[in-house]
């Protein structure tokens, strides 16, 4: 991945922001169980991160610290330790599950990225850390150019700024925000949308997720990138 302060890039029509966790890949569990291993080590007995209740969508850090305060422990004094626990027991926590890519990702990421017409990167809960060990999983890592990550802001409404910042540095102050397409699984990825004024492409990979996005006011909502053509033709049509 690029750093934001490399020398200017040419100007792409079309910016793709991705969320990765439901919208990339399905990691069947392993961000849990490495949450859940790491809740362990720091001697929570029996402590799981299902005890702070729909976690999808939040950041890493926040996940984090809602968890040590259920648990009765300062943040200020463990959420490191319990981050620094979760982002090495998640390579491990990949070998006892069943990761894999939402249909046809794949191919749309790497369509994108032999087209000067687009540019792509990340807006994501993950821990920068923990965002390269699981696009890492998948060879996807080097596809993107840049992201806005847990690190960089403990809301995921932080991160929208974040994201900002860098198009206008990286592509003029006057790129246009309605040839921003962010794609994401959760109605958090479609507030992040509208912040950016960018469209929203909704991908409905779990059950439930049709009616979460629909609710959040997704401009387009997809099971799976399968129907590749008809996706890129929405985003390109204006
Ligand atoms: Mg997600």
């Amino acid at each position: 991945m690029a750093s934001s302060d490399s020398t200017p890039i040419h100007a792409p029509e079309y910016v793709l922001i991705w969320d990765i966790d439901g919208t990339i890949l399905s990691t069947d569990g392993a961000g849990v169980r490495a949450f859940d291993a790491a809740i362990g080590k720091l001697g929570i007995e029996g402590g799981k991160l299902s005890a702070i209740g729909d976690w999808k969508g939040r950041t890493d850090r926040w996940l984090a610290d809602a968890v040590l305060r259920h648990f009765n422990l300062d943040p200020e004094t463990h959420a490191e330790a319990l981050i620094q626990a979760y982002l090495e027991s998640l390579p491990e926590a990949f070998q006892s599950g069943y990761s894999a890519l939402i249909p046809g990702v794949e191919k749309m990421i790497e369509r994108a990225a032999v087209s000067p017409a687009f540019a792509q990167g990340l807006l994501t809960g993950n821990l920068r850390k923990g965002a390269q060990i699981k696009l890492g999983q998948f060879q996807l890592w080097d596809y993107f150019t840049f992201g806005a990550f847990a690190d960089d802001g403990f809301d995921r409404m932080d991160l929208p700024p974040v994201t900002q910042q860098y198009i206008a540095d990286s592509f003029g102050h006057g790129f246009p925000a309605d040839q921003v397409v962010l794609i994401g699984d959760t109605e958090h990825d479609i507030a992040c949308a509208k912040a950016l004024g960018a469209r929203s492409l909704g991908i409905a990979s779990y059950p439930g997720a049709q009616d979460r996005l629909a609710s959040a006011g997704a401009d387009l909502i997809v099971e799976d990138f399968k129907d590749l053509d008809s996706i890129m033709e929405w985003i390109t049509k204006n």
